[in-house]
């Protein structure tokens, strides 16, 4: 089959590279004069299956109206956005019963499982790599009831394949000495063996390379303003370099996708939520982490990319607006530098690379991914903050779905039927 795809961050490369291997003539169409260049580009590098957990835990509302419109917090609720919030809001809300989040859990950790694992074998295939690292992922605690809560959901995504092991303080410590500052502020930490890390943005490049040479056609530059529709099919993209006609269809949009669905009714429940990470040389910090490590309470992410040292973090409900504060990357920042005192000092020293970008979230938590109502149309989109951990999962699905195949994990949860019928 002749297939565009729309999109050619992490989640639109490796739908590309999954159809080319699989004999379809790709072409892979991007506004943008390189791959990976909007939500791919400087997040925070880990791929943690540990982490499938939706953003709407129950009693997440009281943490936004706790910090609304507090700019130096880590979760920050604009107060203008709160109108145009109004519907996705109340299902983000909707979402956050503990049954509900416990199945969307559950559907994203399945999925995160079965894409590390697709990761490691286009790794054995290819031989990419792209600051990879495989030392697993530690997550940190100051509170008992935050680390017994962590403990409870680990302990519900073990049969699912991610192994864990609870530390207390002095464990912890053991494990990752760079917290040897902080570990009086530790209740404990929990280790997950099985996650990795590895800058999205490199992989993306690399891939987009590896898929060139298997024919995958990229067309940059061009802007996708709206597809062509006849009766239930889809039969081309119209861009500002004209119409390219081909026989299926994948939407890999990030936060555009939104848009292009629209246009067909379909409606895809997905919201921008803005993040912010500094990228720092790692060279000359005395004591350097070196596992990848997640402070959920302070909302920060600390990865070593090769010879960088990446922070990434907060979550801001702020519409499209991509503009860059100072003050909410210093944040992130500050957050990290908590744990890692001499972090502070490193900063100083050097001059950070401030990034930020738009989460493609959805309501409940897990991708839109497969069919459409369009019957030649696809969906690959909405991975929130996880999109980096999904990407070959998602695309493998979305690969399966497009040749007629029964996808290795379920449609269940993870297609556009939970939010439309049709
Ligand atoms: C601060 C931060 C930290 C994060 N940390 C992590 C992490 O540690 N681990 C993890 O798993 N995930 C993380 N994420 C999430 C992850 O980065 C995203 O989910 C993922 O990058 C989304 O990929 P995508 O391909 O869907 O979207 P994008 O990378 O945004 O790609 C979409 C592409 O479509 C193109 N496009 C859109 N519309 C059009 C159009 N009309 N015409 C032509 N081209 C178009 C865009 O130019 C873009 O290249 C983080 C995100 C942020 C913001």
């Amino acid at each position: 089959m002749r297939i565009v795809v729309i999109g050619a961050g992490v989640l639109g490369v490796t739908t590309a590279w999954y159809l080319a291997r699989d004999g379809h003539a790709v072409t892979v169409v991007d506004r943008d004069p390189m791959p990976g260049q909007q939500t791919s580009y400087a997040n925070g590098g880990l791929l943690h299956a540990s982490h499938a957990e939706p953003w709407n835990a129950p009693g997440v509302i009281w943490q936004l109206l706790r910090w609304i419109g507090r700019e130096d917090s880590p979760l920050l609720l604009r107060p203008g956005q709160i109108p145009r919030l109004t519907g996705w809001g109340l299902g983000f809300l909707r979402n956050s019963s503990r049954h509900r989040f416990e199945r969307n859990t559950s559907v994203n950790a399945a999925l995160a499982v079965h894409s590390l694992q697709l990761l490691r074998q286009l790794r054995r295939d290819t031989g990419i790599r792209y600051d990879d690292g495989q030392n697993g992922i530690l997550k940190v605690f100051h509170e008992t009831a935050a680390l017994d809560k962590a403990r409870h959901a680990s302990k519900l995504m073990a049969p699912l394949g991610v192994r864990h092991s609870v530390l207390d303080a002095r464990q912890t410590v053991a494990l990752e000495p760079s917290l040897g500052e902080a570990e009086d502020q530790l209740t404990g930490g929990i280790y997950y063996p099985d996650d990795e890390s590895g800058d999205a943005h490199l992989f993306t490049q690399r891939l987009a390379t590896l898929a060139a040479a298997e024919g995958v056609t990229f067309r940059y530059g061009v802007d996708v303003r709206g597809l062509r529709r006849e009766g239930g099919r889809i039969t081309c993209v119209e861009t500002d370099a004209g119409d390219m006609e081909a026989d299926g269809f994948v939407i890999a949009a990030g936060n555009d996708s939104k848009r292009l669905a629209a246009a067909h009714g379909i409606r895809l429940p997905i919201y921008p939520v803005k993040g912010y990470s500094v990228t720092l040389p790692l060279a000359g910090w005395s004591n350097p982490p070196t596992i990848p490590l997640i402070d959920d309470a302070r909302k920060v992410v600390v990865t070593v990319l090769g010879d960088r040292i990446r922070l990434a973090g907060t979550a801001e409900f702020a519409g499209y607006d991509t503009s860059l504060q100072t003050r909410r990357a210093d944040t992130v920042l500050r957050q990290a530098a908590g744990l890692y005192p001499s972090l502070g000092e490193h900063a100083a020293q050097h001059t950070p690379e401030y990034w930020t970008g738009l989460r493609p979230m959805t309501v409940d938590g897990p991708p839109v991914l497969g069919p459409s109502p369009l019957s030649n149309l696809f969906l690959n989109t909405g991975p929130g903050h996880l999109g980096w951990t999904f990407a070959c999962g998602c695309s493998r699905v979305v690969a399966d779905v497009i040749n007629g195949e029964t996808p290795a994990i379920g449609l269940d949860g993870l297609g556009l039927q939970r939010f439309q019928r049709w």
